[in-house]
């Protein structure tokens, strides 16, 4: 991590300076600048990415400023792989656009230049500066009631430091003198694994409350705890999430649930009063089936070990677990109201969930349809005669439905049987399978509910003033 900062903390007048009498955003705390050598410090050149240590030398060789910023370093820290590598500068866009011939501009919102080394990606952000009641609209932007809309104010990197999110993601690294600048006293919660909002929190989460779902996200992700300050406000102000755009909602939830730290983030969220602002039906389903946390947990546990083993994950069956519970809430409901069998009472609750979730996050059609592939071949699974079997076997989307019945079944939403008539039957040979088929048929193992029921003969009524007939015991 960095070496003795602890001890150089207790001894304050020999490294600290103060920077600001009064910070610049007059809500921000007053802090010291803290600057760490290359030798008080673990971050090496080594263990950075030699294209973003490109982009830098070079900004600097232009005669502008240039700095590792966010996640990167606090990684880097950490003893973590860093995900990505993000460039503070105070070049504008247009001037890192000149020294680039691989970037490009991208946002409006938030104005950044990607610069692009074959397959990674070097974000490049101009020092952001204070919102002053003078500044041009075109530049700077907020709503009536604190949201940002637009944020492309230059500002000094001290200014640009207490923009960012949380002190442990405003740590800036310079290959100028291979130091950490630290103006939001980000090192000293590094250090005691605390994740805190700079500045007044309840401003910083009006001005954009995707900063609530940031914050479950790193406490998940590194396994710190929100500051104090840092979490009270949040449950009162999580309806402010649904101002955002469902793509941007969409996104962020890819990060919380695709990222390795799935179960951790669900639970996080759930804590928070956050998961019911994503998904508001999906958090009423758990609240009233008994298997429904079972179902997701394990789908989000199977998620982060699939990528602890560098598996593909997808965001189709990941929906598929979260909205399951509500789509089968609508169909017992429809079932019930209106009467409906059971495979049109589940396609038009899929159709009303995934409506209902749209305005919350995107879905997009790349995977709302596989989502419902694996939702529409639950139905199939249990219906084995014939050649249906095979039939199901060859779907593409099978082996996604196979794991998902398993999951259901784990969960306890249905009884154990048919998965495991599934394993057996994908790997057994011809003849074999027809026996399964054969058995299953014939058998009723379990999970077969969902094989066209028989008419059973109708007793015949006994005419009133006839003697019933003898039985064999008289
Ligand atoms: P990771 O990339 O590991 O998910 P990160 O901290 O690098 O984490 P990014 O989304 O890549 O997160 O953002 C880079 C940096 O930009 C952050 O560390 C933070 O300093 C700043 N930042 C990002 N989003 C916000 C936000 N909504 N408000 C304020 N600052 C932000
Ligand atoms: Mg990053």
């Amino acid at each position: 991590m960095f070496k003795g900062f602890s001890r150089f903390l207790q001894r304050p007048g020999e490294r600290l300076k103060t920077l600001f009498g009064q910070s610049p955003a007059s809500d921000a705390p007053v802090r010291q600048q803290i600057i760490l050598s290359r030798d008080e410090h673990s971050v090496s050149r080594r263990n950075l990415s030699e294209n973003a240590l490109k982009v830098l030398y070079r900004l600097n060789g232009a005669g502008f400023e240039a700095y590792l910023v966010g996640g990167c370093i606090r990684d880097s820290l950490l003893e973590r792989h860093p995900k990505d590598f993000d460039v503070a500068t105070n070049a504008t866009p247009d001037e890192v656009r000149q020294l680039f011939r691989n970037s490009r501009i991208i946002g409006r919102r938030f104005r950044i230049v990607h610069v692009r080394f074959g397959r990674e990606v070097v974000e490049v952000t101009t020092f952001r500066g204070g919102h002053g009641e003078e500044q041009d609209v075109s530049q700077s932007q907020q709503s009536d009631d604190g949201l940002l809309l637009r944020d492309n104010v230059w500002g000094s990197v001290e200014e640009d430091a207490i923009r960012r999110d949380f002190t442990v993601n405003a740590l800036y690294y310079s290959v100028a003198d291979f130091s950490i600048y630290d103006w939001t006293g980000g090192l000293e919660d590094i250090e005691a694994r605390v994740l805190r909002l700079i500045g007044d929190p309840e401003t910083r989460y009006r001005e954009d409350p995707v900063r609530m779902l940031r914050a479950a996200r790193f406490a998940a992700k590194l396994d710190f705890t929100l500051a104090e300050e840092t979490e009270a406000p949040i449950r009162e102000l999580a309806p402010l999430l649904l101002q955002i755009p469902p793509a941007r909602l969409f996104e962020e939830v890819l990060k919380l649930f695709l990222s390795g730290h799935a179960v951790q983030s669900f639970r996080v969220l759930r804590e928070h009063g956050l998961y019911a602002m994503l998904f508001p039906e999906s958090d009423e389903a758990l609240a009233e089936l008994p298997w429904a946390e079972a179902l997701i947990e394990q789908a989000l546990a199977n998620t982060d070990d699939r990528l602890a083993r560098e598996r593909p994950v997808t965001p189709a069956f990941l929906f598929a677990a979260l909205l399951w519970p509500c789509v089968q809430q609508r169909k017992t409901r429809l079932g019930h109201e209106q009467d409906l069998p059971d495979v049109p009472a589940q396609q038009a609750a899929a159709q009303q969930v995934i409506t209902r979730q749209l305005q919350h996050t995107s879905i997009p059609k790349r995977f709302s349809m596989p989502m419902r592939e694996i939702w529409d071949l639950q139905q199939q699974l249990p219906r084995r005669r014939g050649r249906r079997a095979f039939q199901t076997r060859e779907n593409p989307r099978f082996r996604a439905a196979y794991d998902f019945l398993l999951l259901r079944e784990s969960a306890g939403e249905i009884e154990s049987g048919l998965g495991a008539w599934w394993t057996e039957f994908q790997d057994a040979d011809e003849p074999r399978q027809q026996t399964l088929i054969n058995e299953a048929d014939g058998g009723h193992p379990a999970g077969t509910s969902g094989k066209p029921r028989r008419k059973r003969p109708r007793k015949r009524r006994r005419p009133a003033n006839r003697p019933a007939p003898p039985t064999l015991d008289e």
